[in-house]
């Protein structure tokens, strides 16, 4: 019995194999490449907050380097984790930045050497 009366794409009547579920290959390429794109939507959207906390510690950095910070003063959105990592010590690590926690409630950005 078929399973599939009408392609899964453009709804063209399938005349083929009984399991056949497209018309064409152009049909099952642009399923093939809609189901690529729905399986990266996470790690993509993952990967544009990386990038843009990224962006963000660059810029403070440039504006005060090493120097503690409140923790209260720093955007809450980068503990959310959209970070690439932690350190041993349990630091933030966004790209060559890592965010260390200072023993007064201070915070500083440090800015790894990139090889
Ligand atoms: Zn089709």
């Amino acid at each position: 019995m078929r399973r599939h009366q009408n392609c899964l794409v453009c709804k063209k009547e399938l005349t083929g194999r009984s399991d056949q579920k497209y018309c064409s290959k152009k049909c099952r390429d642009t399923k093939n490449n809609e189901n690529y794109l729905n399986r990266n939507t996470v790690l993509r959207k993952r990967i544009t907050e990386i990038k843009q906390n990224k962006k963000l510690l660059d810029e403070m950095y440039r504006l005060i380097g090493e120097k503690p910070v409140p923790a209260n003063l720093f955007p809450d959105h980068l503990f959310k984790e959209s970070y690439t990592g932690t350190t041993k010590d349990g630091n933030i690590h966004i790209a060559e930045f890592e965010i260390r926690a200072l023993n007064n409630g201070m915070l500083q950005i440090h800015k790894h050497k990139l090889q």
